[in-house]
């Protein structure tokens, strides 16, 4: 059985960038109701009592089992979604992420376009993430549940592009939300973190945790 995890703050701690009512509905309805379904779908299951990485590397791109992979992705992507914005967060990033987003995107203005661009021409529900793969950084969009694992790239930061992120505060304008969030909300402390924990898996020449897709729904920005 899985468990709703908390929030890492408190529901009114982003705002006025991202409201109370839209976190309590987000987490305590959205998020919760991928986690209820998961176990439900799981009760019966051969899948029963596997880690949710597990999980969701065993189900993806198995028709059969499309559903389960849905909610097991849904229910990762917004536990790491919560983590990925923080009271005060937001601006350009530091350490060694900002090192590589130089290196590979751009200063922090260029990363800032690449992500809102990704982020506005991304058709549908979804998510648009800053990703590892191989030593470079790069900004990808997934739709629906999908997420960076399952095609071999470490996921660093994510937004959420589904419209319930974001309808309530800012209706259809989901470039002043993904703005919000660059400004205010970016947790680049977890970011970072992930980045060392992509670099010592690389190192340790493990696989990732999930097996590269062999026809990558992700399109790399520009
Ligand atoms: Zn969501």
């Amino acid at each position: 059985m899985f468990t709703l995890p908390r929030l890492p703050y408190a529901a009114d701690a982003l705002e006025p960038h991202i409201s109370a009512q839209t976190l309590a509905l987000h987490h305590g309805k959205h998020h919760k109701g991928y986690v209820d379904t998961l176990n439900k779908l799981l009760a019966d299951s051969a899948l029963a009592g596997l880690s949710l990485d597990e999980v969701i590397k065993q189900t993806h791109g198995d028709p059969a089992h499309s559903t389960i992979f849905n909610n097991a992705a849904q229910s990762w992507n917004h536990d790491f979604f919560w983590k990925s914005m923080k009271p005060g967060g937001g601006g350009l990033p530091d350490g060694d992420l900002k090192v590589l987003i130089e290196h590979d995107i751009g200063d922090g203005e260029a990363f800032a376009e690449a992500f809102s661009a990704a982020a506005a021409a991304h058709f549908g529900s979804g998510w648009v993430w800053l990703v590892a793969t191989d030593g470079v950084v790069g900004i990808v969009a997934t739709h629906d549940a999908d997420l960076p694992a399952v095609h071999g790239r470490f996921a660093l930061l994510c937004c959420d592009l589904w419209e319930h992120a974001y309808y309530l505060d800012y209706n259809n304008r989901r470039a002043e939300y993904v703005a919000a969030f660059l400004d205010h909300l970016a947790n680049w402390d977890f970011a970072n973190a992930n980045l060392t924990a992509a670099a010592a898996a690389m190192n340790e020449a493990e696989p990732i945790t999930m097996e590269p897709n062999a026809a990558p729904a992700v399109v790399p920005a520009t």
